[in-house]
């Protein structure tokens, strides 16, 4: 009995060689029919037996092409159409809400092409398939195809095009394929934008380049990279002058594992994320042993973000070059990756020596994933390429659509609709005008991609945030969410919990409900309510803002909270030796009288006055840096941990102050600093302890710290407790738009 059978299936569908992989499934199966994309995903119409369609229908669900995930299929019988054979169609244009594909990195069998010289691609630095290349990064609005991206200057030649047409060949309707004869040309060229070298000769010019020592802009697949060779110091001190970055680790590519594992030692967990298709930056662990990296490229720190080269144009200069790289992301600090030679030249003018480009337009930059790995499972520090644009789903179906815009630092915007939250890239800070522009651009991006005009837009409590102010200005209605229980709410969207957790939220800076800044909060949360059950005490942050970036002044008032000005001043500590005896008395007149000094209680700002306390860092740190530097001093050995009390749930450590004191009159830093991680673990525990039926959520950038959290999770896993953190989106600000879509969706749902 001959059926007729209709498909419609959504998820990740295009850009990853679903069509062809259903024309091939039809043929196996005797089938006819046609398969197209429209803007919601596939539509499959089938002709046959009973039997075969029914095999056929079995092998699309259960055995996709390893890109594709499907989240929904239809299925419907209709009336027979009489099809002849089994054709792709053009792509028809309906409501648009098919997820974006990610850029992925290049497959094992284009790599073998490009290195082989018998191939027509051999050397082909933009070689892509089906299962490999980029995507988002050049997709101008959906559906995915070769006219919407920025593929489309560049007509396939006859060779290109007969393995488009192919339903055989592995290149089926990839629409970003490419070869020498007809694609984009790679070019070199000085800071004046004047052609020093064009196509394939422009690998070993760089790698020649790249041996005397010069700074290199290398355009990858989501932007440019800085790169220069990891194993000179000179050069990568000189990057550290030009780059106006002093001290902020450099992100190192290697060619493949075997060369990683001369100077890293990983585990099995972070080899795999290392050699995924993904290809994030991992933290690992600097192997002691002959070979080296140039120190500057991480000053005073025992981890290395490390990546494995991913672009075929990467692998290629690999064969001319035979040290790792710095690939740092070509920006002016924390703001948005660079993507085209203007910007560069705009920018970074200056920074680099030479410019290794091609005429392929990056329409939407993306910066390296970062992911560190805790017990066994990743916590993503930053979501960026591999991952973006990242899709998570809802158990309830919202008919409002919702734009979340976000924090000020680590940007990333959201978007959800139906039951869908998708989370951008990351954008990065957003003090410059260059960071806003990103902003803006990102958010109209995912309007155009999506069909999506939002009637409700999501931000930060926080009345001066940038982009709290931007969402007021849209005319539209606008819902705030404080920014701690939005770290909470991130994670719980990440793993859809519903109901009631205890949360702890381990934060830099963010505006609390009484005005203060927060960022040490204990919270039972659900999706639409939170309490504060629990929080540090507050302390003055000396001169507001400012001193964020001064660990001295946050230890200095943690000492006002404890001593007279004379018991201070009578304190033989290193971290004293900063100040003037002027100095301390007129911080202590201002803390006194509480001149612009807002009340704060963010473990972050701890963090920092123990790095002081520690006669590590007294000025000038980036971001994270007092937590990392902390970390190198913990000893595992050591158990003790330091006195706290807990009154009405404040959290109140100066016990743990006048106990070490005599410690840090004898240096012994490696005691203070680990009894101090050892409190905070101790403090986690005692709440979880009140509470013993709630699942935990930790969750805030203190938590990038991989010795806290790995110790936290660790000892309440091993007390049976239930312990989440985010493993794919940001634990830090980067979740916040997701953690803020959460909360709308919810109240959305109740409210009508
Ligand atoms: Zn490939
Ligand atoms: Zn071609
Ligand atoms: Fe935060």
């Amino acid at each position: 009995m001959m059926q007729s059978l209709r498909f419609e299936i959504r998820g990740l569908v295009q850009g990853v060689g679903f069509r062809p992989f259903v024309c091939k499934l039809a043929k196996k199966h005797h089938l006819q029919g046609n398969v197209s994309n429209t803007g919601d995903g596939v539509i499959i119409e089938v002709e046959g037996s009973f039997d075969e369609l029914k095999l056929f229908s079995v092998a699309l669900s259960t055995n996709p092409p390893p890109l594709a995930r499907i989240n929904h299929i239809e299925i419907h019988a209709q009336d027979i159409k009489h099809f002849e054979g089994f054709e792709i169609l053009q792509s028809r244009h309906l409501t648009k809400s098919t997820s974006i594909p990610p850029d992925i990195a290049v497959c094992d069998a284009c790599l073998s092409e490009i290195k082989d010289p018998r191939n027509r691609r051999f050397g082909y630095y933009l070689t892509n398939c089906t299962d490999c290349g980029p995507r988002y990064s050049i997709i101008e609005t959906l559906p995915y195809d070769r006219a919407l991206t920025s593929m489309k200057a560049f007509k396939m030649c006859n060779h290109c095009q007969g393995e488009y047409d192919n339903p055989g060949n592995r290149r089926y309707h990839a629409q970003p394929i490419s070869c020498h004869e007809c694609g984009p040309v790679l070019s070199m060229v000085d800071r004046e934008l004047n052609l020093i070298a064009q196509g394939s000769e422009v690998i070993e010019k760089t790698a020649q380049y790249l041996k005397n020592g010069a700074i290199i802009a290398i355009k990858g697949i989501g932007g440019f990279h800085l790169v220069c060779d990891a194993t000179n110091e000179q050069v990568v001190s000189t990057l550290r002058v030009r780059k106006k970055r002093p001290k902020k680790p450099f992100a190192v590519m290697f060619s493949n594992m075997d060369q990683l594992s001369h100077y890293l030692c990983t585990d099995e967990k972070e080899s795999e994320y290392l050699i995924s298709k993904e290809r994030p930056i991992v933290l690992i662990k600097k192997r002691s042993g002959t070979a080296t990296l140039a120190s500057g490229i991480a000053p005073d720190i025992d981890t290395i973000g490390a990546m494995i080269a991913y672009a075929p144009i990467h692998h290629l200069l690999f064969d001319f070059f035979a040290s790792p790289l710095v690939a740092t992301s070509a920006n002016r600090s924390d703001e948005p990756i660079v993507r085209d030679v203007h910007e560069l030249s705009d920018r970074l003018d200056g920074v680099v020596d030479v410019i290794v480009n091609f005429n392929r337009d990056i329409l939407n930059t993306v910066d390296d994933s970062i992911v560190q790995v805790i017990q066994n499972r990743s916590s993503m520090l930053r979501l960026g390429r591999g991952y973006t644009p990242f899709t998570l789903k809802h158990t309830t179906t919202a008919s409002l659509k919702i734009l979340a815009v976000g924090g000020q630092q680590k940007n990333t915007i959201g978007v959800a609709f139906e039951d869908k939250m998708i989370l951008s890239p990351h954008i990065g800070d957003l003090y410059t005008l260059e960071g806003m522009e990103y902003f803006e651009r990102t958010v109209d991006t995912f309007k155009h991609f999506y069909d999506f005009s939002p009637d409700v837009i999501v931000c930060d409590k926080h009345p001066n945030y940038v982009t709290a102010q931007w969402a007021r200005n849209q005319g539209v209605r606008v819902i705030t969410v404080q920014h701690h229980y939005a770290h909470a709410l991130a994670c719980m969207a990440e793993f859809g919990l519903e109901n009631q957790v205890l949360a702890f939220c381990f934060d830099g800076t963010g505006y609390g409900d009484d005005g203060n800044i927060w960022g040490g909060e204990v919270f039972i949360a659900d999706p639409t309510h939170y309490e504060r059950i629990g929080h540090l005490k507050a302390f003055r942050l000396l001169g507001g803002e400012n001193a964020i970036k001064e660990p001295k002044r946050i230890a200095l008032a943690l000492l006002f909270e404890i001593y007279t000005l004379e018991e201070v001043q009578e304190l033989d500590l290193p971290l004293l030796g900063h100040f003037s005896p002027q100095e301390i008395n007129s911080y202590y007149k201002i803390w006194q009288k509480g001149i612009n000094s807002p009340l704060c209680s963010s473990m972050g700002r701890v963090f920092d006055a123990m790095a002081s306390f520690c006669d590590i860092i007294h000025e000038e740190c980036y971001e994270g840096e007092t937590g990392r530097r902390l970390e190198e001093l913990y000893d595992s050995e050591i158990k003790e941990s330091f006195d706290y009390t807990v009154l009405n749930g404040i959290i109140d450590l100066s016990p743990m102050i006048r106990d070490f004191i005599r410690l840090l009159y004898s240096k012994q830093y490696t005691k203070v600093a680990t009894g101090f991680i050892n409190t905070l673990v101790a403090i986690i525990e005692e709440f979880a302890g009140l509470y013993p039926d709630l699942p935990i959520v930790l969750s805030g950038g203190v938590f990038q710290n991989k010795t806290l959290l790995s110790l936290a999770v660790n000892r309440l896993e091993s007390k049976g407790r239930k312990v989440y953190f985010q493993q794919q989106t940001p634990i830090n600000d980067g979740g916040i738009a997701l953690g803020q879509l959460y909360y709308t969706h919810h109240f959305i749902m109740k409210e009508y």
